[in-house]
């Protein structure tokens, strides 16, 4: 076989989305899939949104845009990031992306690079340990903990801190335990990135799904202790239920924007034209389809969760944000039966057709991550099945332990 490039070898597919292929394929085949995989709102795109890119899309507004974005569309980020946090931004300071993706990508190729140490908390979303490394940096990974609800402490992030470190990436509500950062740690970690000149990426593409009343104004607490230092990246994808639609951005100093925007130029160039239309109607619309999803989860997250801890076998705590469990399962796994959680949601797949993704997709063995961004209908059945499944397996391992 020829050779790849090296960087091909440093990287894996992303496993998050290898699951939803898998209940696709399953699904053609005639499958009956319970999807507690995907990582998306199972809502359709709200009324307005969708009529803002049909009415681009009959105005023939089909054509380039500039690849950074259209003003109007980051006039309007701008707008919705001063109504949510109170802070301040530019045109300038802002770029148009496919998705919170490549935000992320175009702010860590433009600002990391090899030599450079990336910090970042683990369980993580696996996309920002491949990137670093697609920057040829390194990323560097501190461990949060199940039995402290894996709150992204100040103290674990700066213990990863060494001369070589570049940058933090902060992602919360994080993806997949649904834990939060508080203010006092963000601001802890700010202290130190202003000494030491660290870069702070926040990934905030959950930022709209927090259910309960916390303290989370990233943005302007940042802003106010070290803004040239901080590039916020965010998504139309969860809020509004639009990830089809690839429409993401990133927030920070105009230099890094424009490094970002030239790196953009020549890789994507713009965000489809229709897409920004209707990310602008997103943005600028009435709020309240936010407001209504987020209600609707938190009604399935509680049900959820009160589901599975019926079983004691099944450990989870109630996520503050996004939309996923993060449940432990290692009392199921035995050197005999199941040996992993990766064999778990194998075999929980083709003995119960419920998809879930493992926890080593998020260096978090012994756990696996359940979206509830699907209706309660789905997740009574698809908990019915979870249970059975583990009972079955729980029942056999005490056999063969006899
Ligand atoms: N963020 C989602 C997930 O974790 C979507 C898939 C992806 O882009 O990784 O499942």
């Amino acid at each position: 076989m020829k050779k790849l490039a090296d960087r091909t070898s440093r990287i894996a597919g992303s496993p998050t989305m290898k699951v939803t292929a898998t209940v696709d394929r399953l699904r053609r085949e005639g499958v009956d899939v319970i999807d507690f995989g995907a990582g998306e709102p199972d809502f359709a795109t709200p009324d307005a949104i969708k009529a803002a890119g049909h009415a681009a899309l009959d105005a023939n507004f089909t054509r380039y845009t500039p690849a950074s974005g259209i003003a109007e569309l980051k006039r309007a980020i701008c707008e919705r990031y001063r109504a949510e946090y109170g802070v301040e931004y530019a045109e300038s300071e802002v770029i148009v992306t496919a998705g919170g993706k490549q935000a992320l990508d175009n702010a860590t190729l433009a600002l990391f690079g090899p030599g450079d140490e990336v910090i970042t908390h683990a369980p993580y979303w696996p996309t920002l340990t491949e990137q670093i490394k697609l920057a040829d940096a390194t990323p560097v990974l501190v461990r949060t903990h199940p039995e402290d609800g894996f709150a992204i402490r100040a103290k674990t992030i700066l213990d990863g801190v060494t001369p070589r470190t570049r940058g933090i990436i902060i992602n919360s509500p994080c993806n997949p335990t649904g834990a939060l950062i508080t203010e006092s740690d963000m601001a802890a970690i700010a202290e130190v990135a202003v000494r030491q000149d660290i870069w702070l990426l926040l990934d905030l593409c959950y930022e709209r799904l927090i259910y309960d009343p916390a303290p989370h104004n990233l943005p302007r607490l940042l802003a106010e202790k070290c803004r040239d230092l901080t590039v916020l990246c965010g998504s139309a994808s969860k809020a509004y239920a639009m990830t089809g639609w690839r429409c993401g951005w990133a927030i920070g100093p105009a230099n890094v924007i424009a490094a970002c925007g030239a790196i953009q130029s020549h890789t994507t160039s713009n965000v489809n034209s229709m897409a920004q239309k209707a990310a602008v109607t997103a943005l600028t619309g009435s709020q309240a389809p936010v407001r209504a999803m987020l209600d609707e989860y938190r009604k399935r997250r509680d049900q959820l969760h009160a589901w599975l801890t019926a079983d004691p076998r099944l450990r989870c705590q109630k996520p503050s944000g996004a939309f996923y469990m993060f449940v432990d399962v290692s009392e199921v796994l035995s050197v005999d039966g199941l040996r992993t959680s990766m064999e778990f949601a194998d075999a929980l797949l083709a003995e119960a057709r419920v998809a879930v993704t493992p926890g080593e997709a998020f260096d978090a063995p012994g756990f696996i991550r359940i979206s509830y961004a699907t209706s309660v209908d789905n997740l009574r059945e698809g908990t019915r099945r979870l249970i059975e499944f583990v009972g079955r397996h729980t029942m056999s391992e005490t056999r063969h332990g006899q």
